[in-house]
């Protein structure tokens, strides 16, 4: 399998796991080139003037798959993308959106330029001129190619996107749905900027449900007390260590930043260190943990779940052996490479795969769409009706028992739901009904023994499906 002491490169790393998934579904080759093979690719250089001095920047869209449109994907501000990164991760799209029954094709874009190096109003102008030459091109619209954020990107840089898209399209009614992560106020959805990280902790509980694979996995029942090492306090990161910290009682006790590691072993308060890196731009300093420079070891500390939310490749090969946790959870994308897979496999580590363990990014996304599409807000019609019902049950409860109802009926009942409400109650029940879907996978194929592979047959069947429905031509 490709395997000499040259590292596979991430759309290898991706391909080789998917192939063993395709082994077990004894797929027609044929078949399963057509799954792998990305669409295309189209990579752009572009000169902006930067204080009166031209700068040419390069960027790439992929799009992976069209079987269903749009394609659907992030697009990265960083320093270090190049073509395969971009088209790794837009393979991983694809599977991500049929893990989760998102009716999207996959895709991902890349610049490559250090976000903090520019000023707002520079990176304004090169984000709009990447932008017009992917609408251009035909690499973005509501219905073919969507972006979204990812590293280095956020709202701000969506808005302007969608903005772009609305002065080249402005005869096009659903000029919002092309793009996702916007500000609420121009047609984002409320619960899209924390996503991807409440999804992850969605994913994490959905397992600790499942008394089976918890024990599986060497850990005690309950999520409560479990001692977490996270990596990157990111968007995904942040959220996902902020509700472990908060909802779950479970205890972060090792943050790994890009400039070091903070440990301490009672748990750290999120909220205070995030606070800490805004003022400081760095963990370094913060006063309630002890800090080590040497970050990568952060990754080897002993803990229950240790949680990558960072970038790619950050478990390979050569720490793979001295990772000591008992459950990974893929935050981030691909920060498990294929030869390190095979190495925590053997040594019967559980990982809970990115590909279902970040799609809550993605199930969001589409959900902004679909509100972008309907032009109508989540709850809006319904809420007061809602509302009006559950008095109405209220007073009937009353008359017939003659009591009063607790207060907390009264709120439960006589409330209907807004429209971040329907977003996490819509996300929750997308990550609790995949991961029953992987787990009946593994339960019902003996050539599955691991939740990434199951993730892949899951994926793969339903892209089949959609081969075979349509046929190729
Ligand atoms: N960039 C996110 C991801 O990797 C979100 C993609 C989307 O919402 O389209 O899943």
């Amino acid at each position: 399998m490709g395997q000499d002491n040259k590292s596979l490169s991430f759309s290898e790393s991706v391909n080789f796991m998917v192939d063993r998934a395709l082994t077990v579904l004894e797929i027609d080759e044929g078949i399963s080139a057509a799954i792998k093979a990305c669409n295309s690719t189209i990579k752009i250089n572009f000169p902006v003037e930067i204080n009166g001095k031209i700068e040419v920047f390069t960027g790439w869209r992929s799009t992976h798959s069209s079987h269903r449109l749009p394609s659907k994907g992030g697009i990265r501000f960083a320093p270090i993308v190049n073509e395969d990164e971009v088209e790794a991760l837009a393979a991983l799209m694809t599977y991500k959106c049929a893990i989760v029954d998102v009716p999207f094709g996959g895709s991902k874009g890349g610049l490559l330029i250090d976000p903090y190096q520019y000023t707002r109003d520079d990176l304004q102008r090169i984000t709009r001129r990447f932008a017009r030459e992917l609408i251009r091109k035909g690499f973005l619209s509501p219905a073919t190619n969507v972006p979204a954020p990812d590293m280095g990107t956020g709202e701000r840089e969506m808005a302007w996107i969608a903005d772009t898209y609305k002065h080249l399209h402005p005869e096009d009614i659903n000029y919002a749905a092309c793009v996702t992560g916007k500000p609420v106020a121009h047609g984002g959805i409320r619960g899209r900027t924390e996503a991807t990280g409440r999804g992850v902790v969605y994913a994490i509980r959905e397992f600790f449900r499942h008394a089976d694979d918890v024990k599986a996995a060497g850990l005690t029942p309950g999520l409560g007390g479990k001692r977490i090492v996270m990596q990157g306090l990111g968007n995904v990161g942040y959220y996902a260590a902020k509700l472990l910290d908060e909802e779950d009682e479970s205890k972060i006790i090792a943050i790994v930043e890009r400039d070091g590691v903070l440990v301490n072993d009672e748990g750290l308060c999120i909220e205070n260190v995030r606070n800490h890196i805004n003022e400081h731009k760095t963990i370094k300093g913060f006063p309630d943990a002890t800090f080590s420079e040497d970050g990568a070891s952060g990754l080897e500390i002993e803990c229950d779940i240790l949680i990558p939310a960072a970038m790619e490749a950050q478990i390979t090969k050569e720490n793979a052996e001295r990772i000591k946790t008992k459950l990974i959870v893929e935050a981030a994308n691909g920060p498990v490479t294929f030869e390190a897979d095979n190495i925590l496999r053997q040594r019967d580590i559980t990982i809970l795969p990115d590909a279902y363990v970040n799609a809550g990014g993605v199930t969001v996304s589409y959900f902004e769409w679909v509100r972008n599409l309907a032009h109508i807000r989540f709850g809006r019609m319904e809420r007061q009706h809602d509302e009006m019902r559950g008095t109405q049950m209220l007073q009937a409860l009353e008359a017939m028992t003659g009591k009063q109802p607790e207060e907390w009926m009264k709120k439960e009942l006589a409330s209907g739901a807004d429209e971040l409400d329907l977003v996490r109650s819509g996300l929750d029940d997308t990550m609790r009904g995949s991961y029953q879907q992987l787990k009946e996978v593994l339960d019902s194929n003996e050539k599955v023994d691991d939740f990434r592979t199951a993730s892949y047959v899951v994926a793969i069947q339903k892209i089949v499906r959609s081969y075979i429905d349509i046929g190729v031509y």
